[in-house]
Protein backbone atom coordinates (compact mmCIF):
# COMPACT_ATOMS: atom_id res chain seq x y z
CA UNK A 1 0.00 0.00 0.00
CA UNK A 2 1.52 3.83 -0.79
CA UNK A 3 1.51 5.59 2.13
CA UNK A 4 -0.49 8.82 2.87
CA UNK A 5 0.95 11.53 4.00
CA UNK A 6 -0.54 13.38 7.05
CA UNK A 7 -0.06 16.05 9.07
CA UNK A 8 0.04 16.22 12.98
CA UNK A 9 0.12 18.48 15.91
CA UNK A 10 0.40 16.68 19.23
CA UNK A 11 -1.01 19.70 21.19
CA UNK A 12 -1.53 20.82 24.71
CA UNK A 13 -2.10 18.91 28.02
CA UNK A 14 -2.76 15.49 27.83
CA UNK A 15 -2.55 15.86 23.75
CA UNK A 16 1.58 14.52 23.31
CA UNK A 17 -0.25 11.46 25.09
CA UNK A 18 -3.02 10.10 23.34
CA UNK A 19 -1.57 10.97 20.17
CA UNK A 20 1.52 8.97 20.67
CA UNK A 21 -1.05 6.32 22.30
CA UNK A 22 -3.07 6.50 18.77
CA UNK A 23 -0.15 7.25 16.53
CA UNK A 24 1.04 3.81 18.04
CA UNK A 25 -2.38 1.65 17.43
CA UNK A 26 -2.43 2.77 14.06
CA UNK A 27 1.08 2.04 13.31
CA UNK A 28 0.73 -1.36 14.66
CA UNK A 29 -2.58 -2.12 12.60
CA UNK A 30 -0.40 -1.21 9.37
CA UNK A 31 -1.60 1.94 8.59
CA UNK A 32 0.32 3.39 5.55
CA UNK A 33 1.22 6.84 6.85
CA UNK A 34 3.65 9.82 5.95
CA UNK A 35 3.73 11.68 9.00
CA UNK A 36 4.84 15.44 8.76
CA UNK A 37 4.68 17.03 12.12
CA UNK A 38 3.79 20.60 13.04
CA UNK A 39 3.87 22.59 16.11
CA UNK A 40 0.76 24.60 16.98
CA UNK A 41 -1.43 26.07 20.42
CA UNK A 42 -0.51 27.19 23.97
CA UNK A 43 3.58 27.22 22.68
CA UNK A 44 2.79 29.27 20.05
CA UNK A 45 0.68 31.63 21.63
CA UNK A 46 3.34 32.38 24.50
CA UNK A 47 5.68 33.11 21.73
CA UNK A 48 3.86 36.18 21.03
CA UNK A 49 1.99 34.78 18.25
CA UNK A 50 -1.75 35.76 19.22
CA UNK A 51 -3.38 33.57 16.50
CA UNK A 52 -1.15 30.10 18.03
CA UNK A 53 -0.44 28.87 14.29
CA UNK A 54 2.80 30.51 12.74
CA UNK A 55 2.54 31.15 8.86
CA UNK A 56 5.41 28.24 8.27
CA UNK A 57 2.67 25.25 8.89
CA UNK A 58 0.07 25.68 6.50
CA UNK A 59 2.44 24.37 4.21
CA UNK A 60 2.55 21.45 5.28
CA UNK A 61 -1.52 21.19 6.17
CA UNK A 62 -2.38 22.46 2.64
CA UNK A 63 -0.02 19.67 1.06
CA UNK A 64 -1.24 16.80 2.68
CA UNK A 65 -4.77 17.81 3.12
CA UNK A 66 -5.14 15.98 6.14
CA UNK A 67 -4.82 16.76 9.50
CA UNK A 68 -4.80 14.79 12.73
CA UNK A 69 -4.57 17.16 15.48
CA UNK A 70 -4.56 16.39 19.53
CA UNK A 71 -6.52 18.78 21.34
CA UNK A 72 -5.01 22.22 22.02
CA UNK A 73 -5.15 24.82 25.14
CA UNK A 74 -6.32 28.24 24.40
CA UNK A 75 -4.92 30.74 26.88
CA UNK A 76 -7.14 32.45 29.07
CA UNK A 77 -7.71 36.24 29.06
CA UNK A 78 -8.41 38.29 25.84
CA UNK A 79 -6.63 38.12 22.72
CA UNK A 80 -5.66 35.10 21.72
CA UNK A 81 -7.77 33.79 18.89
CA UNK A 82 -9.03 30.09 18.39
CA UNK A 83 -6.89 28.30 16.43
CA UNK A 84 -9.53 25.61 16.18
CA UNK A 85 -11.92 28.52 14.73
CA UNK A 86 -8.80 29.78 12.48
CA UNK A 87 -8.45 25.81 11.15
CA UNK A 88 -12.13 25.20 10.40
CA UNK A 89 -12.21 28.71 8.53
CA UNK A 90 -9.23 28.84 6.69
CA UNK A 91 -9.52 25.12 5.15
CA UNK A 92 -12.88 25.54 4.48
CA UNK A 93 -14.15 22.56 6.53
CA UNK A 94 -17.75 23.30 6.70
CA UNK A 95 -19.19 19.46 8.10
CA UNK A 96 -18.56 18.77 11.44
CA UNK A 97 -19.19 14.80 11.97
CA UNK A 98 -19.51 13.40 15.56
CA UNK A 99 -20.90 10.03 15.95
CA UNK A 100 -21.96 9.54 19.76
CA UNK A 101 -22.56 5.68 20.74
CA UNK A 102 -23.22 3.80 23.70
CA UNK A 103 -20.96 0.78 24.79
CA UNK A 104 -23.21 -0.70 27.23
CA UNK A 105 -23.09 -3.07 29.53
CA UNK A 106 -19.37 -1.99 29.37
CA UNK A 107 -19.50 1.32 29.69
CA UNK A 108 -21.52 3.25 32.18
CA UNK A 109 -24.58 5.16 30.71
CA UNK A 110 -27.88 5.74 31.35
CA UNK A 111 -28.64 5.41 27.64
CA UNK A 112 -27.90 1.65 26.69
CA UNK A 113 -29.34 2.12 22.94
CA UNK A 114 -27.72 5.52 21.78
CA UNK A 115 -26.38 5.72 18.62
CA UNK A 116 -26.24 8.94 17.02
CA UNK A 117 -24.15 10.66 14.60
CA UNK A 118 -24.37 14.93 14.42
CA UNK A 119 -23.39 16.48 11.81
CA UNK A 120 -22.87 20.35 12.76
CA UNK A 121 -22.41 23.39 10.51
CA UNK A 122 -19.02 24.60 10.96
CA UNK A 123 -18.26 27.87 9.81
CA UNK A 124 -21.30 30.26 9.72
CA UNK A 125 -23.81 30.72 12.37
CA UNK A 126 -23.03 32.98 15.27
CA UNK A 127 -19.20 31.95 14.42
CA UNK A 128 -18.46 33.59 11.85
CA UNK A 129 -16.94 35.79 14.32
CA UNK A 130 -18.73 39.18 13.21
CA UNK A 131 -19.50 41.54 16.49
CA UNK A 132 -19.80 45.03 17.16
CA UNK A 133 -20.29 47.31 19.59
CA UNK A 134 -23.22 49.85 18.59
CA UNK A 135 -23.63 51.80 21.65
CA UNK A 136 -21.84 52.11 25.42
CA UNK A 137 -24.64 49.76 26.24
CA UNK A 138 -25.66 47.28 23.01
CA UNK A 139 -23.26 44.86 21.25
CA UNK A 140 -24.20 42.82 18.38
CA UNK A 141 -23.42 39.57 17.12
CA UNK A 142 -24.45 38.79 13.26
CA UNK A 143 -25.59 35.53 12.55
CA UNK A 144 -25.06 33.96 8.72
CA UNK A 145 -27.15 31.42 7.20
CA UNK A 146 -25.85 31.00 3.48
CA UNK A 147 -27.73 29.57 0.96
CA UNK A 148 -24.41 27.09 -0.69
CA UNK A 149 -22.95 27.23 3.47
CA UNK A 150 -26.11 25.16 4.54
CA UNK A 151 -26.98 23.10 0.93
CA UNK A 152 -23.37 21.55 0.78
CA UNK A 153 -23.51 20.88 4.84
CA UNK A 154 -27.34 19.37 4.45
CA UNK A 155 -25.96 17.13 1.82
CA UNK A 156 -23.28 15.66 3.01
CA UNK A 157 -25.74 14.96 6.07
CA UNK A 158 -27.66 12.82 3.60
CA UNK A 159 -24.63 11.70 1.87
CA UNK A 160 -23.52 10.41 5.02
CA UNK A 161 -26.35 8.80 6.49
CA UNK A 162 -27.23 6.75 3.08
CA UNK A 163 -23.35 5.76 2.97
CA UNK A 164 -23.88 4.19 6.47
CA UNK A 165 -26.90 2.47 6.33
CA UNK A 166 -28.86 4.68 8.63
CA UNK A 167 -32.09 5.34 8.17
CA UNK A 168 -33.06 8.91 9.61
CA UNK A 169 -32.32 12.50 9.63
CA UNK A 170 -33.35 15.14 11.44
CA UNK A 171 -32.88 18.84 11.52
CA UNK A 172 -32.86 21.27 14.29
CA UNK A 173 -34.01 25.34 13.86
CA UNK A 174 -35.43 27.89 16.07
CA UNK A 175 -36.97 29.26 13.25
CA UNK A 176 -39.89 30.36 15.08
CA UNK A 177 -38.18 32.96 15.69
CA UNK A 178 -35.22 33.40 13.63
CA UNK A 179 -37.53 32.76 10.32
CA UNK A 180 -35.10 34.28 8.13
CA UNK A 181 -31.82 32.37 9.29
CA UNK A 182 -33.06 29.27 10.64
CA UNK A 183 -35.77 29.38 8.25
CA UNK A 184 -33.71 29.26 5.08
CA UNK A 185 -31.40 26.41 7.03
CA UNK A 186 -35.16 24.61 7.09
CA UNK A 187 -36.07 25.35 3.78
CA UNK A 188 -32.57 23.94 2.14
CA UNK A 189 -33.05 21.17 4.17
CA UNK A 190 -36.60 20.31 2.67
CA UNK A 191 -34.95 21.16 -0.61
CA UNK A 192 -31.79 18.48 -0.34
CA UNK A 193 -34.22 15.86 1.19
CA UNK A 194 -36.31 15.75 -1.46
CA UNK A 195 -33.07 13.71 -3.48
CA UNK A 196 -33.09 10.72 -0.99
CA UNK A 197 -36.70 9.72 -0.96
CA UNK A 198 -35.27 6.82 0.57
CA UNK A 199 -34.66 8.18 3.94
CA UNK A 200 -37.05 9.64 6.81
CA UNK A 201 -36.70 13.39 7.65
CA UNK A 202 -38.06 15.06 10.38
CA UNK A 203 -37.93 18.26 11.68
CA UNK A 204 -37.60 19.30 15.24
CA UNK A 205 -37.63 23.26 17.08
CA UNK A 206 -33.82 22.70 18.57
CA UNK A 207 -35.07 22.96 22.37
CA UNK A 208 -37.26 20.66 22.84
CA UNK A 209 -34.53 18.45 20.57
CA UNK A 210 -31.67 19.42 22.37
CA UNK A 211 -34.46 18.37 25.24
CA UNK A 212 -35.16 14.79 23.59
CA UNK A 213 -31.43 14.46 23.14
CA UNK A 214 -30.82 14.38 26.66
CA UNK A 215 -34.27 12.35 27.83
CA UNK A 216 -34.12 9.69 24.69
CA UNK A 217 -31.02 9.87 23.14
CA UNK A 218 -31.58 6.27 21.75
CA UNK A 219 -34.25 8.10 19.15
CA UNK A 220 -32.26 9.87 17.14
CA UNK A 221 -30.30 8.74 14.13
CA UNK A 222 -28.32 11.57 12.25
CA UNK A 223 -29.07 14.85 13.36
CA UNK A 224 -27.91 17.96 11.68
CA UNK A 225 -27.75 21.61 12.74
CA UNK A 226 -26.29 25.06 12.56
CA UNK A 227 -23.14 26.10 14.03
CA UNK A 228 -23.81 26.97 17.83
CA UNK A 229 -26.73 24.60 18.35
CA UNK A 230 -24.31 21.45 16.79
CA UNK A 231 -21.44 22.76 19.44
CA UNK A 232 -23.64 22.01 22.27
CA UNK A 233 -26.06 19.16 21.34
CA UNK A 234 -22.64 17.42 20.36
CA UNK A 235 -20.58 18.01 23.56
CA UNK A 236 -24.33 16.56 25.45
CA UNK A 237 -24.61 13.66 23.44
CA UNK A 238 -20.77 12.50 24.16
CA UNK A 239 -20.94 12.75 27.22
CA UNK A 240 -23.91 10.73 27.90
CA UNK A 241 -22.27 7.91 26.31
CA UNK A 242 -20.31 7.58 29.74
CA UNK A 243 -17.40 9.97 28.96
CA UNK A 244 -16.32 13.00 26.94
CA UNK A 245 -13.21 11.15 26.53
CA UNK A 246 -14.41 8.09 23.82
CA UNK A 247 -15.76 10.91 21.36
CA UNK A 248 -13.90 11.43 17.92
CA UNK A 249 -15.02 14.16 15.12
CA UNK A 250 -14.43 14.73 11.54
CA UNK A 251 -13.95 18.37 10.23
CA UNK A 252 -14.36 17.88 6.33
CA UNK A 253 -14.15 20.00 3.53
CA UNK A 254 -13.83 19.87 -0.61
CA UNK A 255 -9.76 20.48 -0.23
CA UNK A 256 -8.83 19.35 3.45
CA UNK A 257 -10.03 17.31 6.55
CA UNK A 258 -8.95 17.56 10.07
CA UNK A 259 -9.52 14.74 12.67
CA UNK A 260 -9.87 15.29 16.33
CA UNK A 261 -11.13 14.32 19.81
CA UNK A 262 -14.14 16.73 20.97
CA UNK A 263 -12.61 17.06 24.33
CA UNK A 264 -10.05 19.66 25.12
CA UNK A 265 -6.25 19.36 26.53
CA UNK A 266 -7.57 18.39 29.81
CA UNK A 267 -4.92 20.31 31.91
CA UNK A 268 -5.78 19.16 35.36
CA UNK A 269 -4.45 15.39 34.01
CA UNK A 270 -1.96 15.95 31.62
CA UNK A 271 1.31 14.16 32.43
CA UNK A 272 0.30 12.22 34.21
CA UNK A 273 -0.37 9.05 31.56
CA UNK A 274 -3.89 8.34 32.80
CA UNK A 275 -5.72 10.32 29.83
CA UNK A 276 -8.43 8.04 27.72
CA UNK A 277 -6.87 7.91 23.93
CA UNK A 278 -10.10 6.30 22.51
CA UNK A 279 -11.75 10.19 20.83
CA UNK A 280 -8.28 10.80 18.91
CA UNK A 281 -8.26 6.99 18.02
CA UNK A 282 -11.77 6.86 16.83
CA UNK A 283 -10.76 9.99 15.08
CA UNK A 284 -7.98 8.34 13.53
CA UNK A 285 -10.18 5.41 12.48
CA UNK A 286 -12.32 8.53 10.41
CA UNK A 287 -9.56 9.43 9.06
CA UNK A 288 -7.91 6.24 7.60
CA UNK A 289 -12.21 6.09 6.41
CA UNK A 290 -11.16 9.59 4.72
CA UNK A 291 -7.97 7.92 2.97
CA UNK A 292 -9.41 5.08 1.72
CA UNK A 293 -7.34 2.48 4.13
CA UNK A 294 -10.82 0.70 5.16
CA UNK A 295 -9.90 -2.53 6.21
CA UNK A 296 -6.73 -0.66 8.60
CA UNK A 297 -9.66 1.23 10.09
CA UNK A 298 -12.11 -1.50 10.47
CA UNK A 299 -9.36 -3.70 12.41
CA UNK A 300 -8.16 -0.84 14.74
CA UNK A 301 -12.15 -0.02 15.91
CA UNK A 302 -13.07 -3.79 16.06
CA UNK A 303 -9.76 -4.28 18.16
CA UNK A 304 -10.72 -1.01 20.27
CA UNK A 305 -14.59 -2.32 20.73
CA UNK A 306 -12.90 -5.75 22.00
CA UNK A 307 -10.54 -4.05 24.58
CA UNK A 308 -13.91 -1.98 25.69
CA UNK A 309 -15.68 -4.85 25.97
CA UNK A 310 -12.98 -6.94 28.18
CA UNK A 311 -13.36 -4.27 30.72
CA UNK A 312 -10.00 -2.56 30.39
CA UNK A 313 -10.57 0.71 30.98
CA UNK A 314 -9.03 4.09 31.69
CA UNK A 315 -9.65 5.66 34.54
CA UNK A 316 -12.59 7.81 33.28
CA UNK A 317 -14.76 5.20 32.25
CA UNK A 318 -13.65 2.55 35.23
CA UNK A 319 -16.08 1.03 37.56
CA UNK A 320 -16.10 -1.56 40.10
CA UNK A 321 -17.63 -4.07 39.19
CA UNK A 322 -18.13 -3.35 35.24
CA UNK A 323 -14.52 -3.07 34.56
CA UNK A 324 -11.91 -5.32 34.71
CA UNK A 325 -8.58 -3.75 34.72
CA UNK A 326 -7.80 0.04 35.08
CA UNK A 327 -4.76 1.00 32.61
CA UNK A 328 -3.11 4.01 31.53
CA UNK A 329 -2.85 5.52 28.28
CA UNK A 330 -0.01 3.36 27.10
CA UNK A 331 -1.48 0.14 28.68
CA UNK A 332 -4.42 0.71 26.72
CA UNK A 333 -2.71 1.36 23.34
CA UNK A 334 -0.81 -1.80 23.92
CA UNK A 335 -4.00 -3.48 24.80
CA UNK A 336 -6.06 -2.58 21.50
CA UNK A 337 -2.87 -3.82 20.00
CA UNK A 338 -2.95 -7.03 21.30
CA UNK A 339 -5.95 -7.10 20.13
CA UNK A 340 -5.51 -6.41 16.52
CA UNK A 341 -7.45 -8.95 14.48
CA UNK A 342 -9.93 -9.76 17.02
CA UNK A 343 -13.97 -9.34 16.98
CA UNK A 344 -15.95 -8.04 19.81
CA UNK A 345 -17.91 -10.74 20.91
CA UNK A 346 -21.00 -8.72 22.62
CA UNK A 347 -20.59 -4.74 21.15
CA UNK A 348 -21.82 -5.07 17.26
CA UNK A 349 -18.47 -5.33 15.43
CA UNK A 350 -17.75 -2.57 12.27
CA UNK A 351 -17.74 -3.68 8.45
CA UNK A 352 -15.76 -0.81 6.40
CA UNK A 353 -13.87 -3.11 4.40
CA UNK A 354 -16.47 -2.74 1.75
CA UNK A 355 -17.11 0.67 0.04
CA UNK A 356 -16.73 3.93 2.28
CA UNK A 357 -18.33 5.33 5.36
CA UNK A 358 -17.12 8.90 4.79
CA UNK A 359 -18.25 10.81 1.90
CA UNK A 360 -16.66 12.84 -0.53
CA UNK A 361 -17.33 16.26 0.56
CA UNK A 362 -18.89 18.34 -2.52
CA UNK A 363 -18.97 22.21 -3.50
CA UNK A 364 -22.95 23.88 -3.50
CA UNK A 365 -24.37 23.88 -6.56
CA UNK A 366 -23.75 27.61 -7.86
CA UNK A 367 -26.99 29.68 -8.09
CA UNK A 368 -27.30 32.70 -10.84
CA UNK A 369 -26.08 36.19 -9.33
CA UNK A 370 -29.34 37.84 -8.18
CA UNK A 371 -29.80 41.14 -9.96
CA UNK A 372 -29.99 43.70 -7.46
CA UNK A 373 -30.90 47.03 -7.67
CA UNK A 374 -30.41 50.23 -4.86
CA UNK A 375 -33.17 51.31 -3.56
CA UNK A 376 -32.44 53.08 -0.26
CA UNK A 377 -29.52 52.73 2.33
CA UNK A 378 -29.75 52.33 6.51
CA UNK A 379 -28.02 54.61 8.41
CA UNK A 380 -27.33 53.80 12.51
CA UNK A 381 -25.74 56.84 14.35
CA UNK A 382 -25.63 57.25 18.30
CA UNK A 383 -24.26 60.39 19.97
CA UNK A 384 -23.09 60.74 23.51
CA UNK A 385 -26.37 61.57 25.74
CA UNK A 386 -29.59 60.74 24.44
CA UNK A 387 -30.41 64.62 25.17
CA UNK A 388 -27.31 65.84 22.82
CA UNK A 389 -27.40 63.66 20.15
CA UNK A 390 -30.40 60.88 20.41
CA UNK A 391 -29.57 57.46 18.69
CA UNK A 392 -31.90 57.10 15.92
CA UNK A 393 -32.39 55.00 13.05
CA UNK A 394 -32.88 56.29 9.50
CA UNK A 395 -33.71 54.85 6.32
CA UNK A 396 -33.52 56.19 2.75
P1 LIG B 1 -11.68 19.30 28.59
O1 LIG B 1 -12.42 18.54 27.56
O2 LIG B 1 -10.22 19.44 28.42
O3 LIG B 1 -11.94 18.60 30.02
C1 LIG B 1 -13.26 18.41 30.55
C2 LIG B 1 -13.22 17.26 31.59
O4 LIG B 1 -13.11 16.01 30.91
C3 LIG B 1 -12.03 17.33 32.54
O5 LIG B 1 -12.45 16.80 33.78
C4 LIG B 1 -11.02 16.39 31.91
O6 LIG B 1 -10.11 15.85 32.83
C5 LIG B 1 -11.92 15.31 31.30
N1 LIG B 1 -11.33 14.74 30.09
C6 LIG B 1 -11.26 15.31 28.88
N2 LIG B 1 -10.65 14.49 28.00
C7 LIG B 1 -10.33 13.37 28.68
C8 LIG B 1 -9.68 12.15 28.31
N3 LIG B 1 -9.23 11.96 27.08
N4 LIG B 1 -9.49 11.22 29.27
C9 LIG B 1 -9.95 11.41 30.50
N5 LIG B 1 -10.59 12.53 30.93
C10 LIG B 1 -10.77 13.50 30.02
O7 LIG B 1 -12.38 20.74 28.70
P2 LIG B 1 -11.92 22.07 29.44
O8 LIG B 1 -11.29 21.73 30.77
O9 LIG B 1 -13.09 22.96 29.40
O10 LIG B 1 -10.81 22.70 28.50
C11 LIG B 1 -9.40 22.59 28.68
C12 LIG B 1 -8.68 23.28 27.54
O11 LIG B 1 -8.96 22.61 26.31
C13 LIG B 1 -9.07 24.75 27.32
O12 LIG B 1 -7.90 25.50 27.05
C14 LIG B 1 -9.96 24.71 26.10
O13 LIG B 1 -9.89 25.92 25.36
C15 LIG B 1 -9.34 23.57 25.33
N6 LIG B 1 -10.26 22.88 24.37
C16 LIG B 1 -9.73 22.48 23.20
C17 LIG B 1 -10.50 21.79 22.29
C18 LIG B 1 -9.88 21.37 21.00
O14 LIG B 1 -8.68 21.48 20.83
N7 LIG B 1 -10.65 20.86 20.04
C19 LIG B 1 -11.83 21.48 22.59
C20 LIG B 1 -12.37 21.86 23.83
C21 LIG B 1 -11.56 22.57 24.73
Amino acid sequence: MSHTPITVAYGDGIGPEIMRASLFILREAGAALDLEEIEIGEKVYLRGNSAGIEDSVWDSILRTGVLFKAPLTTPLGGGFKSVNVTLRKTLGLYANVRPASSYHPFVKTNHPDMDMVIVRENEEDLYAGIEHRQTHEVYQCLKLITRPGTERLVRYAFEYTRLNNRRRVTVFTKENIMKFTDGLFHKIFDEVAREYPDLETEHMIIDIGAARVADTPEIFDVIVMPNLYGDIVSDIAAQLTGSVGLAGSANVGTSAAMFEAIHGSAPTIAGQGIANPSGLLLAGVMLLLHIGQREVAETVHNAWLRTIEEGIHTADIFREGVSREQVGTQAFAEAVVARLGQQPASLRPVSYAQGTSMPKPRPAALEKPAIKQTVGVDVFCTGQTPTANPTCWASA
